[in-house]
């Protein structure tokens, strides 16, 4: 990897991104060389999370993960959320999709973390064509465009397998991999003790149904991407580290 290490600065605080749309959107820094606006795309499990992870490292770009945003508002609770978030939440305690003009919404509440001076990695949205139509115009009022969808590629098979494997530390919400990165001590975290967890989402019957779900709607999202020319299309590889490469060579371009 060509990557020079002295010019990765520190995970920005996206805070702001998960708190919603009243805490005003203040990154310090002179931000990366370039901001880009990037899409991560690709089946659930596909490692979308680490190499979000490890471009921030290296190209300092602000990671905004809907699923986050999610995760935080249900552990917040229903009081402090948008009127949207909360009807959100509530379709998803019905067990519902959250429909796409309250995603859009939610996303749209956070208009400033979008123009950030950091750039942004979009992890999560748009899951549906409707919602990448939706971000467009979304990023106009930004004063932004996209620079790049990026598509990570998997068998389901091997995702059944790799999300199979995923744990979450309770306490301090690491998630790791029994397969890759299993624990010192079985059934605790490394870094902080706590106790690891199988999400139920995890679990490879439901798995198996989120991904029938994904390729319903993910076929329209990469045709869009792909007529607008934006669309590139990573096979991941066999560690994080051999997909990131691909990455690295792939933003370096656009
Ligand atoms: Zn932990």
């Amino acid at each position: 990897m060509s990557s020079n290490p002295s010019a990765s600065r520190p995970n920005p605080d996206h805070a702001t991104w998960l708190k919603g749309p009243e805490y005003p959107c203040d990154l310090p820094g002179p931000g990366p060389r370039r901001p880009w606006h990037i899409v991560l795309l690709g089946p659930p499990g596909v490692g979308k999370g680490t190499q979000a992870d490890l471009i921030v490292q290296t190209f300092g770009a602000c990671q905004l993960s809907t699923g986050e945003i999610f995760r935080n508002a249900i552990a917040a609770g229903l009081d402090r959320a948008s009127p949207a978030m909360r009807q959100a939440l509530v379709e998803m305690q019905r067990g519902a999709l959250v429909p796409d003009d309250l995603v859009v919404e939610i996303v749209r509440e956070r208009l400033r973390c979008l123009s950030c001076t950091q750039g942004f990695l979009l992890d999560g949205f748009p899951r549906t064509r409707s919602q990448a139509e939706a971000l467009d115009g979304i990023l106009a009022e930004a004063g932004t465009t996209l620079d790049a969808a990026v598509n990570f590629m998997a068998n389901d098979a091997e995702i059944i397998t790799r999300i199979s494997g995923r744990r979450v530390c309770r306490a301090c919400k690491a998630t790791i991999n029994l397969d890759i990165s299993p624990p010192r001590i079985a059934g605790v975290c490394d870094k902080c003790g706590g106790a690891l967890f199988q999400r139920d989402d995890d679990k490879p019957e439901v798995v198996r149904n989120r991904l029938v779900a994904y390729h319903a709607t993910a076929k329209p999202v990469l045709d869009f991407y792909r007529s607008k020319g934006l669309l590139h299309e990573i096979p991941v590889g066999n560690t994080p580290l051999d997909t990131f490469e691909k990455t690295h060579k792939v933003l370096l371009a656009v």
